[in-house]
């Protein structure tokens, strides 16, 4: 049970991943004999709102799955992790969204996803008044059409609930949609993307998070094992990657975020959040 009042609404992406563990990633041509794969429940939204409920934060699910056996699986997965599924629809007539993901042996992955019903929320979903009783934050992602995420950040903002934007994957985002972004989470991907600046080092992540402070009140960016650096008006700081064994690093992001958004939620200034999201996204690429 969720030990606090607030509760956090993620809106975003259900995807049944197959997960693949390889020797090396195929080149253009090439069939590369991997050693075994799982299903994994997934999809950057899921992933998310599980992280959330994780720290024992109260957390409902925006999202739709297919008229297929996949969604049953997800849906299972959400309850499992402790997530509230009460506003996950059925799309008929469209699969499952899923992707496919190949890890190589450093630990490193490369993946295709298949949006299938991630592109059929109703942006309905969104103005249902319950969903948004007590909640403090909403999480949002670019894995579901942007018309409802604009729609979910609108409902968010006119509830006084603040929204935190993971830009992944990066894709061009209008400026009203951007201007309704409380927190910006990105990696180095992202951030190049959006500010010009080639994120390899915590230096250069904290340069960036500088330079999106500019735009957004809050900004995140994530540089793998290095760490993560985040910039606001009143202050700048990084907090340098925990040392770990790296099995495999598919999904440290979403796990970052949801923790980092939930210890926000429980009343954690940004510097305590960020540090337990750095220790529990560590502790994720560390473990299977
Ligand atoms: P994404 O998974 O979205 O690409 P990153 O690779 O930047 O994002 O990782 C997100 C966070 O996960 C990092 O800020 C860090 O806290 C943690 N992390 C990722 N890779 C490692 C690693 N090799 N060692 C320790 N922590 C890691």
């Amino acid at each position: 049970m969720a030990n606090t009042t607030a509760a956090v609404v993620v809106v975003g992406s259900l995807h049944y991943d197959i997960f693949v563990e390889a020797p090396h990633r195929p080149a253009p041509g090439e069939t590369v004999t991997g050693m075994r794969w799982f299903p994994k429940f997934g999809g950057k939204g899921g992933n998310q709102a599980v992280a959330t409920a994780q720290q024992d934060i109260c957390t409902l699910m925006v999202s739709a799955v297919g008229n297929d056996g996949f969604a049953e699986f997800l849906l299972a997965g959400l309850q499992t992790g402790g997530v509230d599924t009460a506003h996950v629809s059925r799309a008929k007539d469209v699969g499952t969204g899923m992707s496919v993901a190949i890890s190589d042996a450093s630990g490193d992955y490369g993946a295709v996803i298949v949006s299938g019903s991630n592109l059929m929320i109703d942006p309905q979903q969104l103005e249902v008044p319950e969903l948004w009783d007590g909640a403090t934050h909403l999480i949002l992602q670019n894995e579901i059409r942007e018309e409802t995420n604009l729609v979910a950040a609108r409902a968010a903002r006119s509830r006084d609930v603040t929204v935190c934007l993971n830009a992944a994957p990066w894709r061009p985002m209008s400026d009203e949609f951007l201007s309704l972004v409380d927190i910006l989470v990105v990696n180095a991907i992202e951030a190049e993307a959006m500010c010009g600046v080639d994120v390899n080092d915590l230096d250069t992540a904290q340069k960036a998070a500088a330079a999106l402070s500019q735009r957004f009140a809050y900004v995140v960016v994530t540089a793998g094992g290095d760490g993560v650096a985040f910039a606001s008006d009143a202050d700048k700081f990084a907090v340098p990657g925990e040392k770990v064994e790296v099995i495999s690093t598919h999904g440290a992001g979403d796990c970052f975020i949801g923790t980092l958004v939930a210890r926000l939620a429980a009343g954690d200034g940004f510097s305590r959040a960020l540090e337990l999201a750095n220790r529990a996204a560590a502790r994720h690429v560390s473990t299977y």
